[in-house]
């Protein structure tokens, strides 16, 4: 497996758990995930681990599969990853406030054709009760009680916690160079290992097309980088106790941190540098924040890239040659879509025939 964010990591883990042997590469396994400011973080770190799936305008088609499946999944994940030293949690509860009449009429829509998903319709004077003072609350909003978020860092904890249980091989260094080798796969490491393998699970997000370019592959991917904020609020009362697990203003998600912090995210800004303006717009809700949201004191902000596919539609999920599998290029949901993404990535390995370990070899 080349990398150890939520799809690699998660990969890993479910197919160790099904008893494959595996080995897993990535120089961030040196460190323990955290969000540096300055740095440029990997998606995941710089995530807010949303999973933002029944609220989906779309009905059918592959996206709209795997969102359901993980959701589905989920649940499942969180309850074997919890543990004391790893508390990973399912925060429920997802609004996302409509920016007009027309906005509101399509989520009313939704919601009738969903309740039995889990989504309903808010009207503006539940809305208004439960948020004074917000300007967008005007039109009401579409609440999913299944969508919700998860600590992205304590996610990565609890994966790397658990891997180390099941014996997987975990190797800090960069895969340089992927090669064809006999009846398998060679990965040249930087630190001047090999690995061979039978199958090669390629997860290194905007890294993965310099790996895969050389063998024939040609899969571009573009950077799109995410600024998140983090407030602190000059007054807590504004988080009431009915402040859902995710808001979403204007396309912005705001969550809570603690009894008086608020994230902020993300922008989406094409390229690798971030731009001070446009972290000063998601700030601004497009005009529509309440007025106490412009009071709140800037405590910190981080940014990290996403691998969004030029040409094809995200994920990149493909079996490219024998024993070579592509899980990669997740854009804005890899997290969501961890639990789909690696079931699929196992239901591949079964279904080239590829051996199990039994468990209780050595
Ligand atoms: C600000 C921001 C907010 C986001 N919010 C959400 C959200 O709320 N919900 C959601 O679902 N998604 C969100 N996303 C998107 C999500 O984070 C990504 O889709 C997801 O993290 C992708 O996971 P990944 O494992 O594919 O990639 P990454 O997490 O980027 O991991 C790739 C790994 O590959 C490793 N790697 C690279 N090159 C090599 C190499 N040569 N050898 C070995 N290892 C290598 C890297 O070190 C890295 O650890 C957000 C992204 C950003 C930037």
């Amino acid at each position: 497996m080349i990398g150890a964010g939520a799809i690699g990591a998660g990969t890993a883990w479910t197919l160790a758990r099904q008893g494959h042997p595996v080995v897993l590469v990535d120089p961030e396994l040196a460190q323990t995930p955290e969000r540096h400011p300055k740095t440029t973080l990997t998606g995941t770190s710089a995530s807010l681990g949303i999973l933002m799936s029944y609220v989906f305008r779309r009905s059918s088609g592959r996206g709209w599969r795997l969102r359901r499946r993980s959701m589905e999944l989920w649940p499942q994940w969180a309850d074997a990853l919890h543990t004391p030293g790893t508390p990973l949690k399912l925060h429920s509860g997802l609004v996302q406030l409509a920016a007009s009449d027309q906005e509101a009429s399509l989520q009313r829509h939704l919601a009738e054709q969903r309740s039995a998903l889990g989504l309903e319709f808010l009207p503006p004077d539940t809305l208004q009760d439960a948020h004074p003072d917000w300007p967008s609350c005007r039109y009401g909003g579409l609440r999913s009680a299944k969508d919700g978020r998860v600590d992205p860092l304590l996610l990565q904890q609890a994966l790397r916690q658990q891997l180390q249980q099941l014996n997987v091989t975990l190797e800090a260094t960069r895969v340089e160079q992927l090669q064809r080798g006999q009846g398998g796969w060679v990965l040249q490491l930087a630190n001047g290992n090999q690995v061979a393998a039978k199958q090669v699970v390629v997860c290194s997000a905007l890294a993965s097309q310099a790996l895969l370019a050389p063998l024939g592959h040609a899969r571009p991917m573009e950077p799109v980088l995410g600024q998140v904020l983090q407030l602190q609020l000059a007054n807590a009362e504004h988080l009431s106790s009915q402040w859902p697990a995710v808001l979403v203003s204007h396309g912005v998600n705001l969550v809570r941190h603690g009894a008086d912090q608020l994230w902020l995210g993300a922008t989406l800004e094409p390229g690798t540098d971030p731009d001070a303006a446009a972290a000063e717009r998601l700030r601004s809700l497009e005009g529509d924040a309440p007025r106490w949201l412009g009071d709140c004191k800037d405590v910190g902000r981080w940014h990290g890239l996403r691998a969004r596919p030029s040409g094809r539609p995200a994920p990149l999920l493909e079996v490219l040659e024998p024993g070579l599998i592509l899980a990669t290029g997740h854009y804005r949901n890899g997290v969501l879509l961890a639990p789909a993404t690696a079931e699929w990535v196992s239901e591949q390995i079964d279904a080239s025939g590829h051996q199990k370990r039994m468990l209780t070899d050595p």
